[in-house]
């Protein structure tokens, strides 16, 4: 029985710790802070850091999280840079010159890497992340097929379309209901979980504005077959003379594949290909807030859309859906690049490949599970359980396993395999093999246990899932 004493107080009367301020710590400051309205006055701010901070402590371990992929561990270098930046606003390009020119050398960098047919005259931008840049690639697309239709849009029978395979991330989604786009999605079938090219050219018609390839689904980490796609518009061209262009939605893979798949055609070597979009802040290495969109030349980036910014007595164009934005992401990716060079980056990518293949076969090695993919596209594998487990399902795995602080989602795949659960895993920079062996043996550990379940507990599967895309 615990000992208890003194009288028991109702409400928050004197519940700031005198211990969160200097000398005098809380002033005369009697109770708790509100939470959900401004404060009458102001407080120290040693105190005001310490509420924050203690409350910031029950947010889960970014490096646990197996579910982002977003970057999660940077270089202490890389910090301070951000830090010596975080006051430049990436839009003031007249004050901020340099700022403005890191962000060009980053544009004319992904422009050599993804093989722009010539680097100097394809035209990017920096973004927030790749939800920015396939707004800005999918309003491209919209606005030229706009043009070529001038003489019926808009008009009833008119209305764009953008086809897509139903595993595209949620910004798709997005941009469709946004900009008044008619999704067409190609659903999943059998053991094919993401796009089929024919599937998707059988979808097009006069009013398709363009399909979108995922370099990277998010769903299993599989790459979709963009040269085939690419072939089958091509067929389709030759068929019935529609020209329809492809974007490619690189988020994680346009960073990964130009250093470990240099064989695989997938970018502007394809003339179909019109744009292409990265998350900087993914296989890009860098912090969140950063992703990037290039247009494989001037022309498939309608001048319209393309505002001035005053820049050294000039002007200079930008492409956006904001106006402010930090600059210290964009010099966090300068850096990076720099830092690391091609070899570098190869070696990064490589060392989290190889540990999404290694740490997929010990999971199929286990017996109970059986593997979609084996991070051997992306570093990012799917599994589900073997057939002949009904003791326990994903949903089970992914909650207890949240007891030993990894976050792992657990999520049913969208038409026509709505059937199939699975659980992924992204192996990203800074999940090294060591914290790898510590996930399988956790995972197996937990393995007895579930198996002696009468049958799967987890009642609320959304609490267990966690975001997943
Ligand atoms: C993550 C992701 C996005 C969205 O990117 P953000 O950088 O998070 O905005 C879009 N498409 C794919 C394929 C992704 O993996």
């Amino acid at each position: 029985m615990p000992l208890h004493n003194g009288p028991q107080h109702e409400g928050r009367h004197l519940s700031v710790n005198p211990f969160l301020g200097p000398a005098n710590p809380v002033g005369d400051m009697l109770e708790a802070p509100p939470k959900h309205r401004l404060p009458d006055g102001p407080m120290a701010p040693s105190t005001a850091y310490q509420l924050v901070h203690d409350e910031l402590m029950l947010d889960g371990n970014a490096r646990l999280n197996l579910a982002t992929f977003v970057t999660t561990w940077m270089e202490p270098q890389a910090g301070i840079l951000m830090a010596e930046c975080r006051d430049k606003n990436m839009i003031d390009k007249d004050e901020y010159p340099r700022t403005a020119e890191l962000e060009r050398r980053c544009v004319a960098m992904l422009a050599d890497l993804w093989h722009a047919p010539d680097p100097s005259a394809a035209t990017g931008c920096s973004t927030t992340g790749s939800s920015e840049a396939c707004m800005l690639a999918g309003m491209a697309m919209k606005r030229r097929w706009m043009r070529r239709n001038a003489d019926r849009y808009p008009s009833p029978d008119a209305r764009p379309n953008l086809v897509m395979g139903v595993n595209v991330q949620v910004c798709w989604d997005k941009f469709c209901t946004f900009w008044e786009v008619e999704p067409r999605q190609v659903p999943m079938e059998g053991e094919r979980f993401h796009l089929d090219a024919a599937a998707a050219a059988a979808l097009c018609d006069e009013n398709t504005i363009g399909v979108v390839g995922v370099l990277g689904s998010t769903f299993d980490g599989s790459y979709e077959p963009v040269a085939d796609l690419c072939a089958a518009l091509d067929e389709l061209q030759e068929r019935t003379g529609l020209d329809v262009p492809v974007h490619v939605d690189g988020a994680s893979g346009a960073m990964v594949a130009p250093f470990l798949d240099e064989d695989l055609v997938w970018d502007f070597r394809l003339p179909r290909v019109a744009s292409v979009n990265t998350s900087g802040h993914k296989y890009g290495l860098v912090y969140p807030g950063v992703g990037w969109v290039l247009w494989r030349d001037a022309e498939t980036l309608p001048e319209e859309l393309v505002f001035r910014v005053n820049y050294l007595g000039g002007d200079m164009p930008t492409f956006a859906l904001n106006f402010s934005r930090p600059g210290a992401q964009v010099v966090a990716q300068y850096y990076t690049f720099l830092r690391l060079g091609r070899e570098g980056y190869r070696a990064v990518q490589q060392a989290s490949r190889d540990v999404a293949t290694g740490l997929s076969a010990r999971i199929g090695a286990l017996g109970d599970f059986r593997l979609l993919t084996r991070g051997d596209e992306l570093p990012v594998f799917a599994f589900t359980t073997a057939p002949e487990v009904t003791a326990y399902d994903v949903f089970d795995v992914s909650r207890r396993m949240r007891e030993s602080g990894w976050l792992v989602p657990a999520y049913t795949f969208p038409a026509n395999r709505q059937d199939l659960s699975v659980l992924r895993v992204v192996c990203r920079n800074g999940f090294s093999e060591d914290l790898a062996d510590l996930f399988a043996e956790d995972l197996a550990r937990l393995l007895p246990d579930l198996r002696r379940q009468p049958r799967p507990l987890t009642g609320d599967r959304n609490a267990a899932t966690g975001f997943h895309h």
